[in-house]
């Protein structure tokens, strides 16, 4: 059995276990760490990409330098939590393994002093600048749809709003990404109906890049009526149960659900419904009017109790209609 020559204990390799392990620690070095940190979206930026949790582990671990004759077997730290305002955070990392083939695995802890560096990500940069790629001209605004607007666009992380501004007429949007405005712009005539137009337009030239660049312009008109109206629209009546690229609701005339193309503002009338007294349905369906109490007829039949008031409008014609969906008229959805 050999001797250590420092300590005249059992040697294992050449010294003993303890004098070896004080000598040789796993750690021959640690390479200063500098975290990017965007205090904004509390991202880190790790191996050239900006990140949330991913690759931080592996980021971090290369800043050891283990001693060359370690075999290690086991890094363990906790992923950290960065502070607002701190500027540096202290992270405990317990490393295992040996210094020596004839040493059983140990333990040894250190404590890793993390710079931050706060930056703004390229996302949260993007976000705060004045930078666009092309409008989004809402006209004729309502107050849904410019909550969809914004609620949707703050839901993609690539794409920012960078400016809303009022204009005449409605809000201007400054979107930052053209290629997500156009699809967007016709996502949003599907859902809320309208008219939209697009237009690309030179802006400038990039000489560095020797190529124009072009400014997208998405309009959209909303229609000036709304769900819950009642329009006449090329001879048909509908009081409007869903607004979109097709307008769905009650035919009033046909007495059934129904759907037509949405159509434009001038195509429409918005009727104004007014209560009346039904006073019989045999054999003739007859109401009074309010005005001369008289009785006048419906334009059609209904199953209603007699004295019961409802809701009438009256088509270009002069014919009245009951504006509401009667308890006896809840059919299956035809086209
Ligand atoms: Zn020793
Ligand atoms: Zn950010």
């Amino acid at each position: 059995m050999a001797f250590c020559p420092q300590c005249g204990k059992d040697a294992v390799d050449v010294f003993c276990e303890e004098c070896l392990r004080a000598q040789t620690p796993l750690v021959a070095d640690i390479k200063p760490v500098v975290l990017q940190h965007c205090t904004t979206c509390d991202r880190m930026k790790v191996r050239g990409s900006w990140t949330q949790t991913k690759d931080f582990d592996r980021w971090f671990q290369n800043h050891f330098v283990f001693a060359p004759n370690a075999v290690i077997t086991h890094v363990e730290f906790p992923f950290p939590v960065i502070e607002p305002d701190a500027k540096e955070f202290v992270l405990p990392v317990l490393i295992e393994g040996t210094i020596s083939q004839r040493i059983e695995p140990y333990e040894e802890e250190y404590e890793v002093e993390v710079k931050i560096s706060r930056e703004a990500c390229d996302r949260c940069a993007l976000a705060k600048s004045t930078y666009f790629e092309g409008f989004l001209q809402l006209r004729n605004p309502k107050e849904e749809v410019v909550a969809y607007i914004e609620s949707t666009v703050r839901k993609n992380p690539d794409v920012f709003i960078t400016k809303a501004e009022d204009v005449r007429g409605g809000i201007d949007f400054w979107f930052t990404d053209q290629k997500y405005l156009q699809p967007f712009v016709h996502e949003l005539r599907k859902k809320f109906g309208g008219v939209v137009k697009t237009q690309s337009k030179l802006h400038t030239y990039d000489h560095q890049k020797s190529k124009p660049v072009y400014r997208l312009t998405c309009l959209i008109r909303l229609p000036k009526f709304n769900r819950g109206d009642i329009i006449e629209t090329k001879d048909r009546l509908i009081k409007i149960s869903q607004m979109g690229s097709r307008v769905v609701g009650f035919d009033l005339q046909r007495r059934k659900n129904s759907s037509i193309d949405c159509p434009t503002d001038d195509e429409v009338t918005i009727l104004e419904s007014e209560e009346v007294v039904i006073s019989r349905t045999q054999p003739k369906s007859m109401y009074l009017d309010p005005d001369t109490y008289q009785e006048e007829p419906l334009a059609h039949q209904v199953t209603v109790e007699p004295g019961s008031t409802h809701p009438i409008v009256f088509d270009a014609k002069g014919k009245a209609w009951v504006a509401r969906k009667l308890p006896d008229e809840f059919k299956p959805f035809t086209q």
